[in-house]
């Protein structure tokens, strides 16, 4: 769509214009002064065609917030990853060494500041390091396992990072250590589109892994889908072991589909979450979010604090066990709960073609949470609606997640 009028701070046909990410960089830093480090979850790149692109200027792009994120948080760990804009061409993240991985280890390694990572980085652009209080982040560079990475697509373990991952994990579990599991393009269906990002194969083969080792994982954060949600992963007795949050995007592009669809308008977004040093438990999370509208028209970005979790959903905690017991909660599509996740889905955005979720919406979304699979995601989207109900930081700190995309440089 051509925009001639975007506003200071973009538009929701648009990525982020570089005032909207210095703002949010600046804005996120006065939210809290001890935060024990970030997550960034990828897609820095524009949604644009390849054309408009190329390897130096992704490069480009990548350093530009690095800079910007190094220079507003000179002592935070940042633990970034990749997602599939970050390569060039887009989508095509290569099984091996090429030069957007040296180039970014180049600017991210005093972040990750382990040497024993260079040849993970290097061959596939993921690490794993220790934070200060001893949970274990596990940066991966889940590009590698979407449909549209042609680079990877027949092979059995691209760049080796399911059998590295296996053992890392198995390694947390020797070590007593907790793990965040962080990345970009998530396991399971975006929903109510129904849509698994990961091959088959590669979803598969993700959820089994991370099945074996929900004793240490403690929580997933993962980016791509612009809106906020979450899934739960259930072992074969039924019980929610590993939850993945979705983070709301920083742009506020809106996906554009190849068959016309657009999916719902979001304002820009990012998160603080709140967990037990000791023992990784996540407890809670602070949305904020930018009104896009009234800061293009007040020519002022604010950020406001939009939901703490346990508050707007009622629950003790984000365990598991608790957003397990709020899926079970979200009973139909009139349900204050479900009313509450799908205005929180669009990031409170205000606008009049706001996401009317129905029945039939209610059912993919809940499946979606619940079923990471193909087999069960299909199943649960052909049962009958009577059987719903199964589709149906001690010193506490925080740490930032957040999904940032693009700085589009036409907006400087
Ligand atoms: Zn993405």
């Amino acid at each position: 769509m051509n925009i001639s009028q975007p506003g200071l701070f973009g538009n929701q046909w648009c990525d982020a214009p570089w005032r909207l990410v210095q703002e949010t960089i600046t804005g996120i830093q006065s939210l809290k002064s001890d935060v024990d480090f970030m997550l960034w979850t990828g897609d820095t790149v524009p949604h644009v065609d390849s054309g408009h692109l190329s390897t130096d200027l992704n490069k480009e792009l990548v350093r530009n917030i690095t800079e910007l994120m190094k220079s507003t948080f000179p002592t935070m760990p940042i633990y970034a990853t990749f997602g599939n804009h970050d390569y060039h061409p887009k989508h095509v993240f290569p099984p091996y060494n090429n030069e957007i991985y040296n180039a970014t280890y180049l600017i991210w390694k005093s972040w990750i500041n382990d040497t024993s990572q260079d040849a993970n980085f290097l061959k596939g652009g993921y690490y794993t390091v220790l934070t200060a209080s001893g949970i274990r982040i596990v940066a991966m560079n889940s590009n590698m396992y979407y449909v549209k990475d042609t680079a990877t697509v027949n092979l059995e373990d691209p760049a080796d990072q399911f059998a590295w991952l296996d053992s890392v994990l198995t390694n947390a579990s020797t070590n007593n250590e907790k793990v965040i599991l962080t990345g970009h393009v998530p396991p399971g269906f975006t929903t109510p589109r129904a849509v698994r990002w990961m091959t088959e194969a590669f979803n598969k083969k993700f959820i089994e892994i991370v099945l074996r080792h929900s004793s240490v994982i403690v929580a997933m954060h993962f980016g791509h889908e612009h809106h906020d949600s979450y899934r739960l992963f259930y072992n074969q007795e039924g019980t929610a072991v590993v939850s993945l949050f979705l983070a709301p995007s920083v742009t506020p592009w809106r996906f554009q589909l190849a068959d016309g669809e657009i999916e719902p308008p979001h304002n820009p977004g990012a998160r603080l979450v709140k967990y037990d040093r000791q023992t990784g438990k996540q407890l809670d999370i602070q949305q904020y979010y930018a009104d896009l509208n009234k800061a293009n028209a007040d020519k002022k970005l604010i950020w406001s604090l939009g939901y703490n979790a346990t508050d707007l959903y009622g629950i003790q905690d984000i365990t598991p066990k608790s957003m397990g017991n709020l899926l079970d909660k979200m009973t139909s599509a009139t349900n204050k709960d479900f009313k509450a996740y799908v205005n929180w889905y669009n990031t409170n955005a205000n606008t009049s073609d706001k996401f009317p979720c129905d029945d039939a919406c209610f059912k993919k979304m809940t499946c979606g949470v619940r079923h990471l699979d193909e087999d069960s995601f299909s199943k649960c989207l052909t049962a009958v609606s009577g059987s719903v109900s199964l589709l149906t930081f001690s010193v506490y700190s925080v740490f930032y997640a957040m999904l940032f995309v693009a700085i589009y440089k036409l907006f400087n």
